[in-house]
């Protein structure tokens, strides 16, 4: 196998060593990184590593994705790897899904435990990670995200545990295939990935999420506040009732978009009748988010506004990337 990848540096555990102070943060460059994987250089790809921030993944923000799709754009690597805090992959990579043109595979990575621990993944990972950037059969398929020689969608993937090394997984839809013997195997497809024009603003998006008895009261405050919301309802997108009215008013200004809070399933949208409904929301204007959850809904409604869409061209464009 041949081919050539950058590898760019973010921080995250992958990049942790211990502090004096006690505990662990990022310091390691993305080439020492590159350097401690075993069996790299046996592969033939040609590797070249940048270190772009060293940061925790909680601290990382759009803007800087942006500056990430510019240093990938300029790169004329085959194949790209953004190694990460895994606290942010989900949103990141789907950041990067949106933003970056052109068919090179940018691959994200990053590790459960730091290179203090016994078992450390981080290097298993960044290896995955390099070859499934190198692979031809990778390119056209967006933002990939590769943990335990799994390969995610970014549009589909979750972490859904806080600490185990298998934290990653794909509810909808599953895995798109796996690293296996040194190579990539896909065995599903995702279609559908749509593409958003870098930002021309930085609007201010939340989520609020719906939960047993809530009054309304803070989502209505949330609301005033905001360019565009995103609820994370009950089920199917479901929320009390006493949230009804204060959507309406804020459908009417804002976009809101309805997502579900369970993290797997897609968004309804003729089956309960009752107020707070998924389909009495849908007809008082908030826009489904099909089966993006509220965290992925969150990332297109923000870029979606940043580069200017009208809420038509919202619920257009959700109506596509919603699609499974
Ligand atoms: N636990 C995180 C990680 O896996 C920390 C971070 O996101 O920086 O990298």
């Amino acid at each position: 196998m041949a081919g050539s990848v950058l590898v760019v540096g973010l921080g995250g555990t992958i990049a942790m060593t211990s502090t004096a102070g006690g505990g662990v943060a990022p310091k390691l460059s993305a080439q020492q990184l590159v350097d401690a994987v075993p069996g790299l250089a046996a592969t033939g790809i040609e590797v070249q590593a940048t270190t772009f921030l060293n940061r925790p993944g909680a601290s990382l923000g759009v803007g800087d994705l942006v500056e990430l799709v510019r240093i990938i754009e300029a790169s004329s690597a085959a194949g790209i790897v953004v190694v990460q805090g895994t606290d942010t992959i989900e949103e990141s990579s789907y950041v990067l899904d949106l933003l970056h043109g052109g068919d090179r595979p940018v691959v994200v990575t990053g590790a459960m435990r730091n290179p203090t621990q016994a078992g450390a993944d981080g290097p298993a990972n960044l290896l995955a990670a390099v070859v499934i950037a190198a692979s031809p059969e990778a390119r056209g398929l967006g933002c990939l995200v590769v943990m335990a020689d799994e390969i995610h969608a970014a549009r589909r993937v979750r972490k859904g545990h806080s600490t185990s090394t298998a934290a990653f997984a794909s509810p909808n839809g599953g895995v798109l295939g796996y690293l296996v013997e040194g190579r990539a195997r896909f065995v599903n497809r995702v279609d559908g990935r749509i593409r958003v024009p870098l930002p021309v603003g930085s609007p201010s998006v939340g989520v609020c999420v719906a939960t047993l008895g809530d009054d309304g009261a803070t989502v209505g405050v949330l609301a005033e506040r905001l360019d565009g919301l995103v609820v994370a309802g009950f089920g199917a997108g479901h929320v009390p009732e006493g949230w009804v009215d204060g959507l309406t008013a804020a459908a009417k200004r804002i976009p809101v978009v309805l997502a579900s809070r369970t993290g797997a399933g897609p968004v309804l949208r003729e089956t309960y009748g009752f107020a707070g409904s998924e389909r009495d929301l849908l007809g008082r204007g908030l826009i489904s988010s099909g089966y993006l959850d509220a965290y992925k809904a969150r990332v297109l409604l923000h870029l979606t506004l940043a580069a200017g869409f009208d809420r038509e061209r919202i619920a257009a464009t959700f109506a596509v990337a919603g699609n499974g």
